[in-house]
């Protein structure tokens, strides 16, 4: 025998004041007493703690009803209470707990607590614990007082949930009706998110058009750099080495000059040296020149007056003379000393001497021919002669003398010229090639300018490049760039035209528009995002279709099978109550029906475009009843409608008995022979199912394993009474 419901624990909940605890044992248990003494406060508290939250099925207008309100005599109380304890020994609850005892709690001030074993836990995950064992608010495990017809009132989609719960199939309709529900959400968000995308993707495509030609700038850049790296780092590393070179050349040539300054000194002092030494007898020659003009001019005197002296003499002798003959020969003899005079200018000076002297001699030995007495005037004319040769002699020797000592003086002034000539040669030698030493310096220092004019202007070419000259320089001392081998300059002119091409089709792109490129990158990445997120969200929706679609099939399947077990019981305890006729359920198409967990937290969901499937569909009654012709449900009697409620609740729990049924008075309206009927039912189905029963009628007090009487006390509170079957006879 089943024995799951262990106790029932009340404290300040509605009539129960104080702490009551009703033990429940296997098989049936019965509540009785007087009207208004809280035995269906009791099925309240039992459906209050099994998740319900609709205060009105629970009797009340709102959750404050629940608490004691207080009475005349007794204050209110400010917490209502209750806690329902389960044997799980059989681990009927899949949880390792031998005992399982749910608590809940309300407040005035409408804050509701549950607890599952002491721990608090959401209102959602108690329903959940009692949906995973068929356990629930929505069937037919608790019926309250006056629902007896509950079955019959319920519209078909009601039917069907209460057929579900008491199936086990409710833990699938609450996945499933999540899943919809997570299905439809994630549908809105789907919505959302394309509608986003719809919104950014024109401008991003404007944005990404705009972005796409610098997209190639970053290549263009670093082809550039490494251009730009070959061409300055080469120039550079060219310009360096010749720096280098230069300056070697420099220190080479500087040590040159100190050499050729120092011949230079030394020829200087040579040339001084020279001058020093220059013969002092320049103006002694000059002198002697001087002198010998004067003499020769004299020697013309001298020779004029002797021509005349020769010519007068000439003149008287040719008067006196016997014969002209000798004068002739005289004539003759003065010419011959005439001429070797004129010649001795060039020749021997002695043998010009001689050659006069014998001139004379002969010219004296003519003279001294007898030529009669000669007149004295001649006689003056011949010492005047005489005198006249003497002096021209004497002149001449002079003349002689002096041309000897020139002659001396000019071979020493000849000597003289010619080593000072050698040593100013020689000091212009070396200024020469002094001179000759500023011209290559000169051009060495000119090179060197030139070199560092070209570093001038590859570094400015440099900066212009945007550039920085360390960089070039860091890059040929970390030898990054191959520039062993230098560049030709065809090689230099193709990377200056390559240069020249990127920056032209840099320039063409433009300048990169930080803003707008930072725009496209937050509008691409948020794009990505929604992407991914739509992906997700498809995929999910995907996953929830098909989650949905499996248990429509679990459901569906095991709904339909179990519905036809049901219909043949529901069959027989129609017939068995009503003496004949028949009932069926039958499957109905719901036009649109509003699911609601609504002891859950999901809210509504409408059961239409996805969540549309065979598990919405209804459930109807097909009745016959014997002798009557049943034109709607509504037209039965109380009784009657109590009569195929029980019928149904019985079809139910023979084809799925649950583990215990809470049934508030629906016997009430059955007459006797029905009664008897019902409790002799009931004790049959207690083998399967345990129950807990609020009743007036004898025979199901008479099946009661054990019986509560309820009663009110003298402060207007409810109290417990434990009752022996005999005294409640
Ligand atoms: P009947 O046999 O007529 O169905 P019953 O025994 O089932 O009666 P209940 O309906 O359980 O009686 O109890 C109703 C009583 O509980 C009423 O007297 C009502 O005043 C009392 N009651 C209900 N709610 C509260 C509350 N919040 N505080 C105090 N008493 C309450």
């Amino acid at each position: 025998m089943p024995h799951l419901l262990k106790s029932l624990e009340l404290n300040g909940f509605k009539s129960f004041a104080q702490k009551t605890i009703l033990e429940f044992p296997a098989g049936i248990t019965a509540i009785v007493g007087p009207n208004g003494s809280g035995k269906s406060n009791v099925v309240d508290a039992i459906r209050w703690l099994l998740g319900e939250r609709e205060a009105k099925n629970l009797r009340g207008g709102k959750v404050e009803d629940l608490i004691f309100a207080g009475t005349p005599e007794k204050p209110r109380q400010s917490l209502a209470q209750a806690s329902l304890r389960f044997q799980n020994e059989g681990n009927f609850f899949p949880v390792d707990w031998s005992e399982i005892s749910v608590t809940r709690q309300v407040s005035r001030d409408g804050e509701s607590r549950y607890f599952l074993n002491q721990s608090e836990i959401r209102l959602k995950d108690l329903i959940d614990f009692f949906a995973k064992v068929r356990l629930g608010t929505k069937g037919l495990i608790v019926i309250t007082q006056g629902n007896s017809d509950l079955f019959i009132r319920a519209n078909p989609s009601e039917r069907r949930e209460m057929i579900e719960e008491m199936l086990g199939l409710r833990e699938f309709q609450i996945k499933k009706l999540r899943a919809e529900n997570q299905l439809k959400n994630t549908q809105i968000n789907l919505d959302k998110v394309r509608a986003l995308i719809e919104e950014i993707l024109p401008h991003l495509r404007s944005l990404r058009r705009q972005t796409a030609r610098w997209d190639k700038r970053d290549t263009l850049e670093t082809e550039l750099k490494n251009l730009e790296n070959v061409l300055f780092g080469s120039e550079w590393r060219y310009l360096h080495q010749e720096m280098i070179k230069t300056d070697e050349e420099l220190s080479r040539h500087k040590k040159e000059l100190t050499e050729l300054e120092i011949s230079r000194a030394k020829a200087e002092k040579h040339q001084k040296e020279v001058e020093i030494g220059e013969p002092r007898e320049r103006e002694e020659l000059k002198k002697i020149k001087l002198q010998v003009s004067d003499l020769l001019e004299k020697q013309i005197r001298l020779e004029k007056d002797l021509g005349r002296l020769e010519a007068q003499l000439e003149i008287s002798s040719s008067q006196n003379l016997p014969s002209s003959l000798s004068n002739q020969k005289l004539i003759n003899l003065i010419r011959e000393v005439r001429h070797h005079l004129e010649l001795g200018l060039d020749k021997n000076i002695d043998e010009v001497k001689n050659l006069i002297q014998e001139l004379l001699k002969k010219i004296d030995s003519e003279l001294a021919l007898p030529t009669g007495p000669s007149p004295k005037p001649n006689l003056e004319v011949k010492s005047q002669l005489e005198k006249i040769n003497h002096d021209l002699g004497a002149v001449k020797k002079e003349i002689l003398a002096l041309r000897e000592k020139e002659k001396q003086l000019e071979k020493s002034q000849g000597e003289f010229y010619q080593s000072f000539k050698s040593a100013v040669t020689a000091v212009e030698d070396s200024k020469r090639k002094i001179e000759s030493w500023e011209n290559s310096n000169q051009k060495i220092v000119f090179n060197k300018e030139r070199l560092s004019l070209r570093l001038e202007e590859l570094k400015r070419q440099i900066a212009q490049a945007g550039r920085h000259p360390k960089e070039i320089q860091e890059l040929i001392l970390g030898q990054a760039l191959e520039l062993n081998q230098g560049l030709e300059s065809h090689e230099l002119r193709e990377l200056e035209r390559q240069i020249f091409k990127i920056r032209g089709d840099l320039a063409s792109i433009g300048e990169v528009d930080e803003a707008l490129v930072k725009e496209a990158k937050e509008t691409e990445e948020r794009y990505q995002f929604l992407k991914r997120e739509l992906e997700d969200a498809e995929k999910a929706k995907g996953n929830l279709r098909e989650l949905i679609r499996d248990l429509n099939e679990k459901i569906k399947t095991e709904f339909n099978s179990a519905l036809r077990e049901i219909n043949r019981e529901f069959g027989n305890f129609f017939k068995l109550m009503f003496g004949g006729g028949h009932a069926k359920l039958n499957l109905k198409k719901a036009d649109k029906k509003i699911v609601s967990e609504s002891n859950g937290e999901e809210g509504k969901v409408e059961n239409g475009g996805e969540a549309e499937d065979d598990t919405s569909e209804g459930i109807e009654i097909d009745l016959g009843l014997p002798r009557k012709r049943l034109t709607s449900l509504e037209v039965l009697s109380g009784g009657e409608k109590s009569l195929v409620g029980i019928a149904a609740l019985f079809a139910l729990i023979s084809v799925s008995p649950p583990p215990f049924l809470v049934l508030d008075e629906i016997d009430a309206a059955l007459d006797e022979r029905n009664a008897r009927r019902f409790a002799e039912l009931l004790k049959s189905f207690s083998k399967q199912t345990q129950f807990v029963l609020v009743t007036h009628n004898r025979a199901s007090m008479e099946v009661a394993d054990v019986l509560y009487g309820v009663t009110l006390n003298n402060d207007g509170t409810s109290k417990i009474l434990s009752l022996k079957l005999d005294s409640a006879s």
